[in-house]
């Protein structure tokens, strides 16, 4: 039964090519693909353009009145056949990448209702299986039973410059800086911090190409259906 639908759960550091891999592995074997991420960076981009983060704290009480004003949707631009995010019925996709929601997106990711929130609606888009899902806690917090579990991880330096590259950012300092924090944070929260499952499998990628990595999400895929398979 080769045509068995599984849920496949991608984390690891930011910017360590988990999302190139997972959209990847999706478009082959005609899977959904969620990026996670972006869902904390859309709201986060609700708290600054409507002033609800101010020296470096956010307004919890404003934020959660505000959760329900706040829908997050995915679609596919027909052009250039990726996927963009959408804040409340507008196209995100470049602003929720910009240094101004990279540098805010750990405070907001930390707050409890928020990621209750953002998990419920992860879980209800995983429901029918079929789905490749990147970010800090998939394995271990939103899919805990997804058969395929990978862990990410690549050199700070290594991220800063793949990062740089996409943005064409000449700043790679600032985004090496900011990666670093964003790990911390993000290691170090109390809800859900970024950990490797036990029964996830770690790729450093740091000397890969993206044509090797793809390779290798692609083999430990197939690994995984003859599993289950003889299961
Ligand atoms: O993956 P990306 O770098 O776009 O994620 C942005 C931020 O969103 C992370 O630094 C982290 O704080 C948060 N995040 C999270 N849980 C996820 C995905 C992202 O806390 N599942």
């Amino acid at each position: 039964m080769n045509n068995r639908l599984i849920t496949i759960a991608i984390d690891g550091f930011s910017s360590c090519g988990k999302s190139t891999m997972a959209k990847e592995l999706a478009r082959r074997i005609g899977y959904i693909y969620i990026d996670s991420g972006a869902m904390y960076r859309a709201v986060t981009l609700y708290c600054l353009d409507n002033n609800l983060i101010e020296n470096g704290e956010v307004h919890r009480n404003a934020l959660a009145a505000a959760m329900d004003n706040i829908a997050i949707t995915f679609m596919t631009n027909p052009s250039t056949g990726r996927q963009e995010t959408y804040l409340n019925g507008v196209c995100v996709e470049q602003e929720i990448r910009s240094m101004r929601v990279s540098q805010s997106v750990s405070l907001v990711s930390q707050i409890d209702f928020v990621r209750e929130a953002l998990v419920a609606q992860q879980r209800a888009l995983g429901q029918a299986k079929g789905i490749v899902m990147d970010g800090r806690d998939i394995g271990t917090a939103v899919f805990p039973d997804a058969e395929l579990k990978i862990y990410v991880t690549a050199s700070a330096r290594v991220r800063a410059e793949r990062r740089a590259a996409e943005m064409n950012d000449a700043d790679i300092y600032a985004i090496e800086r900011n990666i670093i924090m964003r790990d911390e944070m993000d290691m170090t929260r109390q809800i859900s911090p970024l950990r490797k499952a036990d029964d996830a499998i770690e790729l450093d990628n740091s000397h890969m190409t993206i044509d090797e990595q793809n390779a290798w999400l692609e083999a430990r895929y197939n690994e995984t259906l003859e599993r289950l398979n003889k299961q």
